[in-house]
This record gives structure tokens, C-alpha cells and sequence, in this order.
């Protein structure tokens, strides 16, 4: 049975929820803003469920913009990768995917509008310069001795910067606001540089590009988005969105709202490093399965309702700097392979067992649930023979006293078979072991032997009609909880040398022709997803989604005793 989880509070829910009760919205317009210089990741992903549920709640409508204003770090490929993990997610945009860029025409004629009120300038301060010449934390900015050109002069200059005619790095455009504001975005932001670059959208049009700040809000208020949603360091940049909203003539005015980033334990949730792990070859491409990007998720195995269900746990909230427990993650996806994924039995590390009183060549077929709480999937055909497969771990020649599975002279339950005992242990030169011979009970099909206790019950597949296949075995990407913490160390030092362990396994027949992406359970091992890569062209290969047991419900359960025992104390 999975965990029953309830969601965490989601204050912008909540807001949004009083705003449309007290009629002071009507219609709400959202959007998921990324910059098309990377895959998506978990992170995204909350930011992509909060927009888009949010719309979809409230009747509202969600845009999909690629905030494509750095052509450098740009490409075709990641836009291509976006747009299929969003829908992917199961989220539509509405109307067409939009672009930053689309908008570049308006913001250059907005950006001349600032010129012409003397809120604009061009300065010819080097990069380093304008660094210095904009103070600190504790010491105020100075204005740069370009800062009083007229407007004509500006003008002219901007469209020289516009047209090619200046080096990349010799003139910005900047807005003329505050140098001695304490909120350091306020001392004249940069509007413009010039970049000498070919877009992805625009081609050779532009020489110039706009900044982050002078685009993102503007382009909201184009769109009439109403309510801008981003992630809790944007918040100081809050006052500069505000200010080109009051200085320009824009349709709309959209409201930013600001909320805390996801950040998970043991793997990390920047594009900049999961980047740098795919450029290093140190994972096997943006979708590889231990990486938390959205396209490597799937890839493991996880569904789209699963990811959906983890954001709605996580909940949005204002507290920043919170580790989110990678057990949550596990948990979501388990609770709905555990409901969905139909059974399937696979031998990991295969140990050979012959059932020396069951002649060659007899066959009997076992029919069984696909799923034990679902009679919608289909029955499963499982085939036993003399000779078949256990698993390694199944057998110890020298057991503790706790361990219910096969030892010499002891019995076992062979799952939805017989019960076997355990006669003899054929090993190799060596010493290792080939091979074991047991015995079956032929008495003890669907029912306990009489007078003995059988705890155990093992997986198995028939020798003669398993299928070979390859099991990846994932694990967490690195053994630190937070691999980035010391800004100053390399995170790659923390990296998991087992984070993937491949077996050569051998399966029951029914896993012989899987489609790309079928999930299964199992049995006794934990969920796997078929690759789709690998079994799209005729391969069996399995990605290990997760292993069986949930570490983060046993948290929950045990939070939930020590409350009771608390509320029992008390009272
Ligand atoms: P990264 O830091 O990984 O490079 P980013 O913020 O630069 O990410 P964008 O493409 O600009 O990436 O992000 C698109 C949207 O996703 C933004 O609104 C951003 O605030 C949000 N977002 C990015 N990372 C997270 C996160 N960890 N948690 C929640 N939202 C996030
Ligand atoms: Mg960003």
C-alpha cells in the first residue's frame, strides 16, 4: 500500500487564491521564463509546476518564453530539450512558445525612450571600470564622466553600438538612476552591450543585446503577464523591474513575487555544473539517469506524476537555503511505481541451482498477477524447469543465524513454486561457487509443508527460458549532501564511484519484448524502467528508478509516533 502524502502550504496559492476571491484579479497570466543555455533539472521543475499549476487552477494561462538574451551560451538543442521535458511534464503553454527576442524591436525603442527623458546613456567606462566606479555593499558608487551626454548624443551612439560600428566591450548603454542607491542594482544598471554574436532566433540582426533586467520584466508586461514568478535572489533586482515598469510605457504591469529554490541533498541543482559533469564526460549526456535534470529522470524511470507529486510535497515558501531530502524524490516515485508498475522476476547476480529430482525436459507454467492489487494487467506466464537461477545474495554457505533465504540443508520457498532444499555445492577450482544442487518438495505447490516452517520465499527464473539482459544499478551521483557547500573545493571530489553499477541479468520471459519506457517492479529488487535509448533498438536494458525501501515513509512514520506519544505525554 503507498504513503498517503498531503501537500505542503503554497503561498502564492494562497495569495493568488484571496486576490481572485477579493476581485482584484481577474485573469491570471503566468510564465516559465528559461534560458535556453542548458537542460532542465528538479529545480525547473518546481518553478514549471508552480506556473503552470498555478494556471491551470485558477482558469488562467501559462506562456513558455525562453529568456534567450546571451546568444553566446545559447542553442537550437537545449530550446528543442525544453520544450519536450515541459510538455513531457504534462504542462501545455498557451498559444505559441514565445521569445525573449521577439521583443527586441520594442525594447530598443523603449531603450531610446529612456535616452530621450534623460534616463539612458551611453558610457565608455571599461567593464573593470564600471565595476570600480560602482562602489560596495558600504560605499557608494561614483558617477561614470559619461553620464550627462545629451540625449542626441546618446542616440547617435546607441545606433552605432546598434549597427556594428562599435568593439564589443568598448560602450554599454546604461540606465540613469542612482549611483548612490544602497540597492546596488539601482547604481545606473547596464541596458545594452555589444555583442558582435549570431542568435539562435535573430541571426546577424543585432550587435547589441539587452540584459537580463532591461528584458525580463518588459517582456512580462508585453505579454500582460500578471504575475511574475521567480526564485528568492531576484528579489533585490525587484525595484529595478518596478522602475522600468514606471519609466516606460509599457501595457501592463506585472507584480514579481518571489519564492525559495529547490535545493536537493547529493546531487546538485545548477546548469553551470550539471554542464560541466556532461562537457567532462563524467555522465553519459544531459539525460543520463543519475543526473536530476528532467530528461535524466525520465530516462531512470520516473513519471511525470511522480515529479508533479514530489513538487506538490515540497510545497513554496519564502525560507531559503533548506536541503530537501532526496528520500522525498524516492518516495514519490516509488509510492506510484508500487500502485502502477506491473511485477516482473530478474535474476541480478545469476546462480545457477539444479533440481536434480525433477527430470529433463519437464515443463510446468505458472500463471500469475501481473500486479497483485490489479487484475487490469495482464496474467504473467512463468515457466519452471530442472535447472534455473536464484540470485547470489539468496544463497550464504555459512549463514547467520537471521538469514531465512537458502543454505546447505535448509529449505527455501521458490516464489510461486516449490519449496527446495538446499543438498549440495558444487564450487570450481578456485573455490568458488558454480553451481548448487537442491531438491524440490513437490508437496508444497501453493501450500506450507507440513510440520516445517518455511520463512523464506526467493525470485528465480527458469534457466532455459530466461532472458539475458543488462541491469543498471543506479545510485546517488555523490556521497556529500551538498557536494557544492565549500565554494573553494572542486565538487567532483565528492563524487559516487558507484553511482553506476551494471549486472548482466537474466529475467522471466514476459520481460523478453519490452516498449521503451515500460516500468516494472522486481520482485524482492526494487523498480526498473526499460532504457529508452537502448530498447528502442533492440536491446534489454533496465535503469534501476529506485530500490524498494522507503527511507523517507519510515521518517514520516516514526515523526508521526513520537507525536503521538508527545500529544499522549501531555495530555
Ligand atoms: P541555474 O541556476 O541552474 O543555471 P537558472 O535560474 O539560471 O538555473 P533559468 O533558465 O534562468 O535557470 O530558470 C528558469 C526558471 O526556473 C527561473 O524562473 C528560475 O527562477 C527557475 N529556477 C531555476 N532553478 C530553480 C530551482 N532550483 N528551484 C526553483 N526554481 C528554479
Ligand atoms: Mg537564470
Amino acid at each position: 500500500m503507498s504513503t498517503e502524502t498531503t501537500s505542503a502550504p503554497n503561498f502564492i496559492r494562497n495569495q493568488i487564491r484571496e486576490e481572485i476571491e477579493a476581485g482584484r484579479t481577474g485573469k491570471i497570466v503566468t510564465r516559465f521564463p528559461p534560458e535556453p543555455n542548458g537542460f532542465l533539472h528538479i529545480g525547473h521543475a518546481k518553478s514549471i509546476c508552480l506556473n503552470f499549476g498555478l494556471a491551470e487552477q485558477f482558469g488562467g494561462d501559462c506562456h513558455l518564453r525562453f529568456d534567450d538574451t546571451n546568444p553566446a551560451k545559447e542553442e537550437q538543442a537545449y530550446i528543442d530539450a525544453i520544450k519536450e521535458d515541459v510538455s513531457w511534464l504534462g504542462f501545455e503553454w498557451a498559444g505559441e512558445v514565445r521569445f525573449a527576442s521577439d521583443y527586441f524591436d520594442q525594447l530598443y525603442a523603449w531603450a531610446q525612450h529612456l535616452i530621450r527623458e534623460g534616463k539612458a546613456y551611453v558610457d565608455d567606462l571599461s567593464p573593470d571600470e564600471i565595476r570600480e566606479y560602482r562602489g560596495t555593499l558600504t560605499e557608494p558608487g561614483r558617477p561614470s564622466p559619461y553620464r550627462e551626454r545629451s540625449p542626441e548624443e546618446n542616440l547617435e551612439l546607441l545606433e552605432r553600438m546598434r549597427v556594428g560600428e562599435v568593439a564589443e566591450g568598448e560602450k554599454v548603454l546604461r540606465a540613469k538612476i542612482d549611483m548612490a542607491s544602497p540597492n546596488i542594482n539601482l547604481r545606473d544598471p547596464i541596458l545594452y552591450r555589444v555583442r558582435h554574436a549570431h542568435h539562435h532566433q535573430t541571426g546577424d540582426k543585432w550587435k547589441i543585446y539587452p540584459s537580463y533586467d532591461f528584458t525580463h520584466g518588459q517582456s512580462d508586461a508585453i505579454e500582460g503577464v500578471t504575475h511574475s514568478i521567480c526564485t528568492l535572489e531576484f528579489e533585490d533586482h525587484r525595484p529595478l523591474y518596478e522602475w522600468f515598469l514606471e519609466n516606460l510605457p509599457v501595457p501592463a504591469k506585472p507584480r514579481q513575487i518571489e519564492f525559495a529554490r529547490l535545493n536537493l541533498n547529493y546531487t546538485l541543482t545548477s546548469k553551470r555544473k550539471l554542464k560541466l559533469l556532461v562537457d567532462e564526460g563524467i555522465v553519459d549526456g544531459w539525460d543520463d539517469p543519475r543526473l536530476p535534470t528532467i530528461s535524466g529522470m525520465r530516462r531512470r524511470g520516473y513519471t511525470p506524476a511522480s515529479i508533479r507529486k514530489f513538487c506538490e510535497m515540497i510545497g513554496v515558501t519564502r525560507a531559503d537555503g533548506g536541503l530537501v531530502d532526496i528520500a522525498m524524490l524516492y518516495h514519490a516515485i516509488r509510492s506510484d511505481l508500487e500502485d502502477n508498475a506491473p511485477r516482473a522476476m530478474a535474476v541480478l547476480k545469476p546462480l545457477k541451482v539444479v533440481l536434480t529430482n525433477v527430470p529433463e525436459g519437464h515443463e510446468e507454467t505458472y500463471e500469475v498477477p501481473g500486479h497483485p492489487a490489479r487484475d487490469d494487467m495482464p496474467v504473467r506466464k512463468i515457466p519452471f524447469t530442472r535447472e534455473l537461477y536464484i540470485d547470489q545474495d539468496d544463497f550464504m554457505e555459512e549463514p547467520p543465524k537471521k538469514f531465512f533465504r537458502l543454505a546447505p540443508g535448509k529449505e527455501v520457498r521458490l516464489r510461486n513454486s516449490y519449496v527446495i532444499r538446499c543438498d549440495e555445492v558444487i564450487k570450481d577450482d578456485a573455490g568458488e561457487i558454480r553451481e548448487l544442487r537442491c531438491s524440490v518438495d513437490f508437496d508444497t505447490l501453493g501450500k506450507n509443508p507440513e510440520g516445517r516452517k518455511v520463512k523464506g520465499v526467493i525470485h528465480w527464473v527458469s534457466a532455459e527460458h530466461g532472458v539475458p539482459m543488462e541491469v543498471r544499478l543506479y545510485d546517488n551521483l555523490f556521497l556529500e549532501e551538498q557536494p557544492d557547500r565549500d565554494k573553494d573545493a572542486d565538487f567532483l571530489e565528492h563524487l559516487n564511484p558507484e553511482s553506476l553499477v551494471v549486472c548482466q541479468a537474466i529475467g522471466e520471459p514476459s520481460l523478453a519484448e519490452v516498449a521503451p519506457e515500460s516500468r516494472f517492479q522486481f520482485e524482492r529488487v526494487g523498480y526498473f524502467c526499460a532504457d529508452r535509448h537502448a530498447c528502442r533498438d533492440g536491446k534489454r536494458v533496465f535503469n534501476r528508478t529506485v530500490s524498494l525501501k522507503d527511507s523517507w515513509a519510515k521518517v514520516q512514520k516514526k515523526a508521526a509516533q513520537n507525536q503521538d506519544a508527545q500529544k499522549k505525554g501531555g495530555a
